[in-house]
């Protein structure tokens, strides 16, 4: 191990030591919280064990002292661009905890989702996804890696502090939200709710690398007007009352998002030293009525990335919106019909990227906690996105994700953490909090 980023004091070698002792008490911890269904949701999908999951949480946070906050964000209805239509969070808390420090020092945020994605299809997997199991020194289970095992790393580490009577000078903040995997809109509860601290850690599966960046993204909506006939009948032309074909309109906005796709791989303010340029693509298409009937409409969603570089100042996406609506509107202008009869948009969600710049201390702490417990990583960014973007852009605390297992098991069959890698984690995190927040006596 290099000398620069070995244990520093006598404090770090116990709390490693400890830690490690207490393997299967890290492990057991992961297995609580995969045993609980999590599945991330549709709006208007009932809710599953969230509200267990965070009792359970909030018990083992009153359990070393902390203040701990469980509530139910009030349904934001319509309109509120972060949040999806007519979201409501019945039965899905979110669970903020604050460990009082004896002051003087640096807060930290911890946080995690409690989301997982989906199990199926469940009868391709191994073992139950819901029954964590480990099987050649890695711990099965959905939500293992993504983000169970992180979160489970960060409740042990601060359990660990307290069982050694370490007190800290500044406040541990903990959050663990809903709704990551689908939307933000659990994060951005939270941070509306008031969730703040000096910096953060987001336990995303990183495999101890730092992603101090990420994409953003939004799915927008678009309507294309046709106008039924026979299809068997040839049409005159359509200002002579003729049928139109809206699916073979999708053609022209194809062409369109294609030309955007390959402008945007090259412009020069889409590079980024540690994210892919952002993609523009069809990913959901409906249209037609009958087999031979013009089709009399086509809706299509699209997946459209951005950068961080591309959040306007009001902290929203919207240049990149109009750019998009202006480039695709202007190709289907050219046609008469669409011409007279304009796409229609619909912008849901807007996913906002961020970024915390290389030299913030956050990316040190993590990166040096890392070293010091033999799992040296590097600088990254996500091309998807991490809830570290909702704290990092809308609450002042620059959050960067670090956590245990690898992203390439995550949303998987058989998703999985390696068991050092909890215990890694866990004694990181409680070297972070000793170095970041401050030890008193
Ligand atoms: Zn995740």
């Amino acid at each position: 191990m290099d000398d620069r980023n070995a244990p520093s004091s006598a404090l770090e070698e116990r709390l490693i030591a400890a830690v490690s002792e207490d393997e299967a008490g890290v492990v057991q911890l992961a297995a609580d919280l995969i045993g609980f269904d999590t599945t991330a949701r549709n709006p208007g999908d009932p809710a599953r064990d969230e509200a267990r999951l965070q009792d359970y949480l909030k018990a083992r946070l009153e359990a070393v002292g902390a203040a701990a906050d469980l509530w139910e964000p009030e349904p934001t209805g319509r309109g509120d661009r972060f949040v999806p239509d007519d979201l409501d969070f019945k039965g899905r808390p979110q669970l903020a905890a604050r460990l009082g420090g004896a002051g003087g020092g640096r807060s930290l945020l911890l946080n995690g989702h409690v989301d997982a994605v989906s199990c199926e299809p469940r009868e391709r997997w191994t073992s139950d996804p819901l029954r964590a199991e480990i099987r050649g020194g890695d711990l099965y289970g959905r939500g293992a890696c993504d983000m169970k095992g992180g979160i489970a790393g960060m409740v042990h580490a601060v359990e660990t502090l307290h069982r050694l009577g370490v007190r800290l000078a500044g406040d541990v903040v903990f959050c663990a939200n809903s709704d990551e995997e689908s939307s933000g809109a659990g994060s951005y509860a939270c941070v509306k709710h008031g969730v703040r601290a000096d910096a953060g850690l987001c336990a995303e599966p990183t495999g101890f690398d730092v992603w101090a960046s990420c994409r953003g993204g939004v799915n927008p909506h678009i309507f294309i007007e046709g106008r039924p006939g026979h299809s068997e009948v040839p049409q005159p032309h359509w200002l002579a009352g003729g049928a139109v074909n809206a699916v073979e309109k999708y053609g022209l906005v194809l062409d369109a998002i294609q030309t955007i796709r390959d402008d945007w791989r090259t412009r020069p303010d889409h590079q980024h030293r540690y994210l892919a340029p952002p993609d523009i693509l069809t990913t959901v298409i409906r249209g037609g009525e009958w087999m031979v009937t013009y089709p009399s409409s086509c809706e299509i969603t699209l997946s459209v990335q951005y950068m961080p570089g591309r959040v306007d100042a009001d902290g929203t996406g919207q240049a990149v919106f109009d750019e998009v609506e202006a480039r695709i509107g202007a190709v289907a202008a050219g046609d008469s019909w669409l011409a007279e009869h304009p796409l229609r948009w619909e912008w849901p969600c807007d996913i906002v990227p961020a970024e915390v710049a290389d030299d913030h201390p956050i990316v040190a702490l993590a990166l040096g906690a890392g070293s010091a417990v033999g799992r040296p990583g590097k600088i990254a960014g996500l091309d998807s996105w991490h809830d570290a973007a909702m704290f990092t852009q809308r609450a002042g605390t620059p959050t960067v994700s670090f956590g245990p297992g690898s992203i390439g098991k995550a949303h998987v069959i058989d998703e999985s953490v390696p068991v050092r890698d909890l215990v890694d984690f866990s004694a990181a995190v409680a070297l972070a909090l000793v170095r970041w927040c401050g030890v008193v006596g």
